[in-house]
């Protein structure tokens, strides 16, 4: 983030502790001549469920309000998948997670996305994976989640932003395949994985609808489709809480 990537209007002044996290709360438009601020939370989908601390600061660190919020139980499904043995092998190349991770930690004040926050399907097709599933490979429970969703796109799919944004990846990695990772601002990022063609350079801004590049099924894919992600403060979100336009595959 540099200085002049803040306006005068979205000039953090109020913080928020959640959890064991410091946010910068943002200014909103103004409506009715009131000032509203607001701060994007996630919760881990592996956390535990219970309370939570919710503070809002102001700059002098004077606490000017203070809740909890309560995490709710939940319980997410096993999905087994089969892939090659060659691709089930794969690890990721040297510096490919660490450029992923430091995707994930952006907090850029610049905000990129309109009021309502609502993105856009990156690609027509229905969700063949939701987020959240516990995979097993060829047989075997690989301890991770599925931090993400995946539809049913045939190879060569245009894909497009759902929401305007910077490109902070734009690579093609071993592991995660032809890669686009989108920082939106304000702690939400996405990423874009499997892909057979990059369209943008890192450091691009594209709007929202632009073509990022093609589905694909580059790396650890058993077929061409798009797995796509999306992050709040560096926590996996699921992708159907910022669009209601892709349903389940039938
Ligand atoms: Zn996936």
């Amino acid at each position: 983030m540099t200085s002049n990537e803040v306006t005068t209007q979205e000039a953090p002044k109020l913080k928020v502790l959640w959890g064991n996290q410091s946010l910068w709360a943002y200014a909103v438009p103004v409506v009715n001549q009131t000032q509203r601020w607001q701060a994007l939370l996630a919760v881990d989908p592996i956390s535990s469920a219970g309370s939570r601390s919710l503070k809002v600061l102001d700059a002098s660190a004077k606490v000017l309000a203070s809740t909890s919020l309560t995490v709710m139980a939940t319980s997410f499904q096993t999905q087994a998948i089969r892939v090659s043995k060659q691709t089930a092998g794969l690890s990721p190349q040297a510096g490919e997670m660490e450029a992923i991770a430091s995707l994930k930690a952006l907090k850029t004040a610049k905000r990129y996305w309109d009021f309502p926050l609502q993105f856009n399907a990156p690609v027509p097709q229905c969700m063949n994976s939701p987020f959240g599933v516990k995979r097993v490979v060829n047989g075997v429970f690989t301890g991770n989640i599925h931090k993400g969703i995946d539809q049913k796109s045939p190879q060569g799919q245009l894909i497009k932003a759902p929401e305007s944004g910077k490109v902070q990846l734009a690579r093609a990695f071993r592991l995660h395949g032809g890669t686009v990772g989108l920082d939106h601002g304000q702690g939400l990022t996405s990423i874009y994985i499997h892909m057979s063609q990059i369209s943008v350079n890192e450091g691009d801004i594209v709007v929202k609808g632009q073509a990022i590049g093609k589905v694909g099924s580059t790396g650890f894919a058993a077929g061409p489709h798009l797995h796509w992600g999306a992050f709040v403060q560096g926590v996996s979100v699921d992708p159907l809480h910022l669009t209601p336009f892709i349903t389940p595959c039938g």
